[in-house]
């Protein structure tokens, strides 16, 4: 009898007896505390116990605790432990403290960042964080900012404004018209831009086919004397960090002219941005203030929780104009809707981490641990170039560095070795047409001592690959 309780009545009891919120935080407790040693990737028998998710849809109404058992149970040992100091696969990112606490109060609040009227506190904090933001990056005070879910999505609303800015000026109006029988816009970018990039241009309609491609040089950074003369129906895409290199494009020599001539600049500066905000390194976003748009991740190199990305535009009507929808029910906000700057209309509060994030490090803190990803960085480049068999590809200007071995197949070899060690976690890439192993340094938590411990796990892969190829 004591089953034929409804659902409703069952998550009554839930809410007031708490002890699953307990067991949940003691899960998470007992997670971070391992989570800083473990092995980084999961073990071979925490990949196969995930067969035990494979049932079919349950019929009956579950047992909360068993749920989280099971969670606790077969997923944490499956999860990558990117959250300690040895990940270096693509250009992750820890949690910074204050950040997953904050998250966590405000997953109880489950807010909606829609309207200010749904959240004010979203839209009271997407404003203040606003403002950080171009005081940060050095943006003239007219930026706005949406905040959304990755660099992927910041880059399409940029780009998504610099498509109806351009064609706006050309008097046609994207929104009403499409793009059918619209003017034709020319896009330039260098041949190391993100593949996100060019998913947003083919999202856009505009032809990964009518890109106007730029030599990059042997760090990957766009060629300011290779560019063709730009013209006011041009969207030039810029980059502040190459996803492998950590290279940044010249801002300073192409910007200024690029904006001159009419062109509307993007910068796709998805974890480099945050050189901008350091008192370090900031020398390598010089110029940025004359592009037009930019995006950013937050979970990057700033070490707030995923998803956080972040769209910065100079132009608040085409940003607008771009994204925005209308309809009976909906109630404009004396201060901010947040949702008219973003192309989702409901939105988790990912404002509160990220805020809480940047109100905790403060710019000093900022600098700290974004010049200590950059000097982590340089010391692995520098043992490693001591060892012989490894070279190093790039200039260490950022957070990346990359790796050759002698040939493709021992770089292969090399890089899956490193992977079943298990010590830190590498991923592969092509530089130059070559093979390379790719480090990224992304995690507040990398000590020198992460970076000893795995410059060791690749000497000793070195030596089994070299045995077996
Ligand atoms: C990671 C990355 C992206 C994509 O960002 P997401 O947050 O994964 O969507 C775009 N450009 C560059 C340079 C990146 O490093």
């Amino acid at each position: 009898m004591s089953d034929k309780k409804s659902v409703q009545q069952k998550m009554f009891t839930e809410i007031s007896d708490k002890t699953l919120f307990q067991q949940a935080e003691k899960f998470g407790f007992e997670y971070l505390e391992k989570a800083f040693d473990r092995n980084v990737f999961p073990s071979e028998k925490a990949l196969e116990n995930l067969s035990i998710f494979e049932e079919k849809m349950p019929v009956e109404i579950g047992n909360a605790t068993q749920i989280l058992n099971q969670l606790n149970e077969v997923g944490s040992p499956a999860t990558v432990s990117q959250v300690g100091g040895r990940y270096f696969g693509f250009v992750n990112g820890s949690i910074v403290p204050t950040g997953l606490a904050a998250k966590i109060l405000s997953i109880f609040w489950d807010q909606n960042s829609a309207m200010q009227v749904i959240s004010p506190i979203s839209s009271k904090l997407e404003l203040v964080v606003q403002n950080w933001l171009i005081e940060l990056f050095g943006l003239p005070s007219k930026t706005v900012a949406g905040f959304v879910s990755g660099t992927s999505m910041a880059n399409f609303c940029g780009l998504s404004a610099a498509r109806y800015r351009i064609l706006k000026n050309h008097d046609w109006d994207i929104t009403e018209k499409g793009l059918f029988e619209a003017p034709k816009i020319r896009i330039v970018t260098g041949k190391g831009a993100h593949s996100s990039v060019l998913k947003c241009i083919s999202m856009l309609g505009l032809g990964k086919d009518n890109i106007e491609w730029v030599e990059a040089d042997e760090q990957g950074r766009i060629i300011a004397d290779d560019m063709p003369e730009l013209d006011s129906k041009t969207i030039l895409i810029l980059q502040a960090g190459n996803v492998n290199s950590g290279a940044f494009d010249n801002f300073e020599a192409i910007c200024e002219p690029a904006r001159a001539a009419g062109a509307w600049i993007h910068i796709d500066g998805a974890f480099g941005l945050w050189a901008g905000a350091t008192e370090q390194l900031k020398n390598l976003t010089k110029g940025l203030e004359f592009a037009h748009s930019y995006a950013v991740d937050a979970h990057k190199t700033l070490n707030t929780p995923y998803d956080s990305g972040i769209v910065l535009c100079q132009d608040e009507e085409a940003m607008i104009a771009s994204l925005h929808i209308t309809g009976p029910y909906i109630i404009i906000g004396k201060e901010r809707d947040g949702m008219y700057y973003t192309p989702e209309m409901s939105r988790r509060a990912r404002i509160i981490e990220l805020w809480a994030t940047l109100k905790y490090l403060g710019k000093k803190g900022i600098d700290e641990m974004v010049y200590g990803l950059h000097l982590r960085a340089k010391q692995f480049a520098e043992q490693l170039s001591s060892i012989e068999g490894f070279a190093v590809c790039n200039d260490i200007v950022f957070n990346q560095v990359i790796v050759q071995c002698a040939s493709d197949d021992l770089t292969n070899q090399v890089i899956s070795e490193i992977q079943n060690e298990r010590v830190c976690w590498v991923g592969g890439s092509t530089w130059k047409g070559k093979k390379v192993i790719r480090i990224s340094v992304c995690s507040w938590a990398t000590t020198e001592e992460d970076v000893n411990l795995s410059v060791n796990s690749f000497s000793n892969a070195l030596n089994k690959a070299i045995g077996k190829i």
